[in-house]
């Protein structure tokens, strides 16, 4: 084995589930221990921002930023690790377009706040105190990171080598990037680990390319027929508009315990915007006869359903202010 590699982990906004992932490599994380160091990774081990600043140079081989960019402190961190590591890699769905935390970007910060911090039924706060980035106590000056108005993806905030999307990312394409860095074969810069179609063109439901749906049913509403395409059924699945990989050959982890896709794994390459993909796609199998207000009834919550992980990465990205 040649020289040792530096790898460093850091979560910014995120559930967590990404470095859970990254344990979920069970025994194989032995032979990631092989090969590298691990220079910086707070979830796991007690390493303090010093010790991330104190690495010269590009002194860390790979780093994986998984969490989108919500507030100065993962701004801060992503500045570091960029300056610090040859390889940056967005590691998991919000890091990549925003994830679950971007669906924030239908408020501003203002207003997050005031529900939050004032509103919630279950609030308690007489004197109305809202967090604040300075709090002098006598001589002590407390200090928080301040919290942006919008979530970002990494690449909004600092140059990304490659993507490897997913919520949480499927340990068989942690484990191919992981196989890449170790024998230096990785794609061209700007890659996404992970195959470059749809879940559609995987999945192993039987579709009937005539059929045209009239009526859109929550997963609630019904048990689905378990060998028949989810969208034929009248249930949405985001499969034409996501990328493949969570599964493998296997047709979807979600597909296989016959719940439809959710779009976890982002656009596959060549979509830009992966909610106005599946609209397109969802208006192609329905009859055009529907009313528009029929189909808000139908579809109650547009925005989670279409761009629930890649909002601030799409198109419309976050709520606009209507100009006074
Ligand atoms: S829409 Fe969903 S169920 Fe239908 S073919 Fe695509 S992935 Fe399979
Ligand atoms: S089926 Fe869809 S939502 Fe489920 S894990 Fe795969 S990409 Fe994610």
């Amino acid at each position: 084995m040649g020289e040792r590699l530096k790898f460093a982990f850091y979560w910014a906004s995120t559930c967590g589930g990404c470095d859970v992932a990254m344990l979920d490599l069970a025994e194989r994380i032995l032979e990631v221990i092989e090969i590298a160091d691990i220079v910086f990774w707070p979830i796991a081990m007690d390493f303090k921002y010093k010790d991330l600043e104190a690495i010269g140079g590009r002194g860390i081989e790979v780093a994986f930023y998984n969490g989108s960019v919500r507030n100065s402190e993962h701004e801060h961190l992503a500045k570091v690790l960029r300056e610090r590591s040859k390889i940056l890699i967005a590691f998991g769905t919000c890091a990549c377009y925003g994830g679950i935390p971007g669906l924030a970007n239908i408020s501003e910060r203002d207003e997050i706040f005031r529900i939050v911090y004032r509103e919630t039924p279950s609030t308690v706060n007489p004197q109305n105190t809202l967090p604040t980035t300075s709090l002098k106590i006598d001589d002590v000056t407390l200090t928080l990171p301040e919290f942006f108005d919008f979530v970002k993806p990494l690449n909004m905030v600092v140059d990304v080598d490659y993507y490897i999307p997913g919520c949480p990312p499927p340990v068989e394409l942690i484990w191919q990037a992981i196989e890449a860095i170790r024998i230096n074969r990785l794609p061209p810069r700007g890659s996404v680990i992970g195959p470059r179609y749809t879940l559609c063109e995987v999945c192993k439901r039987k579709r009937d390319e005539k059929i045209k749906i009239k009526l859109i049913k929550g997963i609630q509403e019904g048990v689905p027929d378990p060998e028949i395409c989810f969208l034929d059924q009248g249930y949405i699945c985001l499969g034409p508009a996501t990328r493949a990989g969570c599964a493998g050959e296997e047709g979807g982890k979600c597909l296989n315990v016959n719940m439809p896709c959710r779009g976890c794994m982002g656009p596959p390459d060549e979509v830009e915007d992966q909610g106005a993909r599946m609209i397109s796609a969802l208006a192609s199998v329905m009859i055009p006869e529907i009313p528009p207000e029929k189909l808000t009834e139908m579809i109650k919550d547009p925005l989670g359903m279409f761009y629930r992980f890649t909002l601030p990465s799409s198109i419309l990205n976050k709520r606009m202010k209507r100009s006074e």
